[in-house]
């Protein structure tokens, strides 16, 4: 692990289980789970919950997690898509050392053990359409029928299924049957489907294959190979875990070397403002309702990476919100809670101006540079300070001037006064404005040379303190105000609307005018700041532009506010 703090994961219940098996001395005392991803998207926010859960557990009891690609459906999984989940598990800081594992790689062994429970009477090739079956299936309160297909001798099913594999047959003509009980209550158990035919290409098996198995067949079957102890997932296969059993059961005498391992459910995590499955995300990555999976308003891993947020403040979300079978929805506010505590132990403050208003300093000498001290964090005096320049003329935001305030605007005013953060107190004389338009657009003011570092000797009150950066040594920078991708807090509500109708409108805003201080012209992709009184951002990894400061153009993304903002709403 990368993680040098001990951990700090409340006990759940998953882990009350585990005691109780170690205290029982079940699996010989060896803790063993695994991640299973699909290859068939990114990885998003609510994975990370998951990884969080199976590689805490291993971290905390001293047992493994291995990474298991469930790659068993041939026609959605992409390498892409294999090595974006391995950067994002490595990224939120966990490692599975050299097990990083394939379903695909067992294909062979599923297609044995299948041929296993065919000689035992307990598998069949079945012919009906799946109209057919479905029909057959029965509902929730009617029991199912049997398939005419179900008396099959073993000989003639281990002959059909063979010549299944060996390509003799077109997709959906047949599939392999696991022979239990179509009267059982539980759905699933009416004899689900272990295999069918897809000639396919696959990833990684290439065309060595035209028969496929199924989830609950492949899943249960690669956790017993992994002598996976725990196999923990998510609340909706609750109802499958007796055929999870049911398999591994019948597997027994066949091959003594596989395990049962326990399957446990846990409530899987949903975010107020943004949508966790992989198929409305890449809903929205193919109909460029955003700029890919890795836009910073996704939930994915490799969005929340790029906006800025960081696998700590991940980490200490998922042990925060807790597992548990309820199921709930998590606000976003929350979790933005947990990536502002991160960053402001972390990140350095310095200053930005966004919309930039000229100010003309009239009595500071025209070529003058005064240097002043600025440490880069309040209370962190380890991440030392920088000289800021301060010269006769500066930027300060629009917002921070207005010409007919409300009384309780502590700002720039015509004639008043303000404090420029670690420089002076200057004081509005005239506003200048655009003849035509009547737009304001500069300020002549004059500092008080006896406030410099902000104090002020003879104690007259000056209530505001304002940001700025130097003109003549700001560094231009777009910056891009990224915001909730979705207005309401639950887009997914109503099944009758399209989700995407509830986008954001203001979910980014760019503003490509603004100035930097110049100590960020060494900043690097993915460096994290605060800009003071405006919030957190990091700097882009694309900065592809070259155009600008150097031959580098700054994009800076935000990731949070300072505040919650959505409260007021
Ligand atoms: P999606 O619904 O987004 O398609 P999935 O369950 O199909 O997700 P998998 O790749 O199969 O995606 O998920 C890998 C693991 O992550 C599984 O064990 C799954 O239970 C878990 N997981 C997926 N979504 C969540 C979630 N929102 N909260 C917690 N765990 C999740
Ligand atoms: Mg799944």
């Amino acid at each position: 692990m990368t993680q040098q703090t001990p951990p700090v994961t409340p006990k759940n219940f998953i882990y009350h289980i585990i005691d109780e098996d170690l205290a029982a001395g079940k699996n010989q005392g060896k803790v063993i789970t695994r991640f299973p991803p699909e290859p068939n998207g990114y990885l998003h926010i609510g994975h990370a919950k998951s990884i969080c859960l199976n590689f805490g557990i291993a971290r905390d009891y001293h047992g493994i997690c291995n990474l298991r690609f469930d790659d068993t459906n041939p026609t959605t999984e992409e390498a892409e898509y294999v090595n974006a989940i391995i950067a994002a598990v490595k990224w939120l800081g966990f490692d599975w050392q050299e097990r990083m594992y394939y379903a695909s790689d067992y294909f062979e062994k599923f297609f044995t053990y299948a041929v296993a429970l065919i000689k035992k009477d307990k598998a069949y090739v079945c012919d009906l359409t799946p109209e057919e079956m479905r029909e057959y299936r029965g509902t929730l309160t009617s029991p199912g029928k049997n398939s005419p297909y179900r008396q099959r001798t073993i000989e003639e099913n281990l002959d059909l299924f063979l010549r299944m594999r060996r390509g003799e047959f077109t997709d959906g003509t047949k599939v392999l049957r696991a022979k239990i009980d179509m009267q059982a209550p539980n759905i699933n158990l009416r004899d689900p489907v272990i295999y069918r035919i897809r000639h396919e290409h696959h990833h990684r098996t290439m065309d060595n294959w035209c028969i496929y198995p199924m989830y609950d067949y492949a899943h249960c079957v690669s956790d017993a190979i992994e002598n996976i102890t725990h196999s923990i997932c998510t609340l909706e296969f609750e109802d499958h875990r007796p055929l999870y059993d049911w398999f591994l059961e019948q597997l027994r005498d066949t091959d003594p070397n596989l395990s049962h391992p326990q399957q446990i459910e846990f409530a899987r995590l949903n975010l107020t403002y943004t949508v966790t499955s992989k198929r409305k995300l890449l809903e929205l990555v193919t109909t460029n309702a955003v700029a890919g999976w890795d836009d910073p308003r996704m939930p994915t891993i490799a969005g929340i990476k790029r906006r800025g947020f960081t696998p700590a403040a991940i980490r200490n979300f998922c042990d925060k919100i807790g597992v548990t079978k309820q199921e709930s929805t998590v606000e976003m506010s929350y979790l933005e809670e947990c990536v502002r505590e991160d960053l402001n132990a972390i990140a350095p403050r310095v200053m930005a101006v966004l919309k930039p208003l000229r100010v003309v300093i009239t009595n500071f000498p025209c070529e003058h540079t005064d240097q002043l001290d600025a440490p880069y964090h309040p209370t962190d005096i380890s991440m030392g300070s920088r000289q800021l320049p301060f010269a006769r003329e500066i930027y300060i935001e629009q917002d921070d001037f207005m010409e007919i305030p409300p009384k309780d605007f502590f700002r720039l005013r015509p004639g008043g006064e303000v404090r420029l953060r670690y420089a002076y107190v200057i004081k509005c004389n005239e506003v200048i404005k655009n003849s035509t338009t009547g737009a304001i657009e500069e300020l002549r003011c004059t500092y008080d040379p006896a406030t410099r570092g902000g104090n002020i000797p003879d104690g007259r009150k000056v209530k505001g303190t304002i940001h700025w950066v130097a003109a003549n040594s700001a560094l231009k920078a777009e910056v891009r105000l990224y915001d909730r991708l979705f207005s309401v807090a639950n887009p997914t509500a109503n099944k009758e609307v399209d989700f995407k109708t509830h986008l954001n409108p203001q979910s980014l805003i760019v503003l490509s005018e603004c100035f930097v201080e110049p100590s960020l012209i060494e900043a690097k992709p993915e460096e994290k700041f605060q800009f003071e009184r405006l919030g957190y951002f990091c700097v882009d990894v694309d900065q592809s532009d070259n155009s600008r400061n150097n031959g580098r153009k700054l994009i800076f993304n935000r990731t949070v506010t300072l505040k919650d903002g959505w409260k007021k709403k």
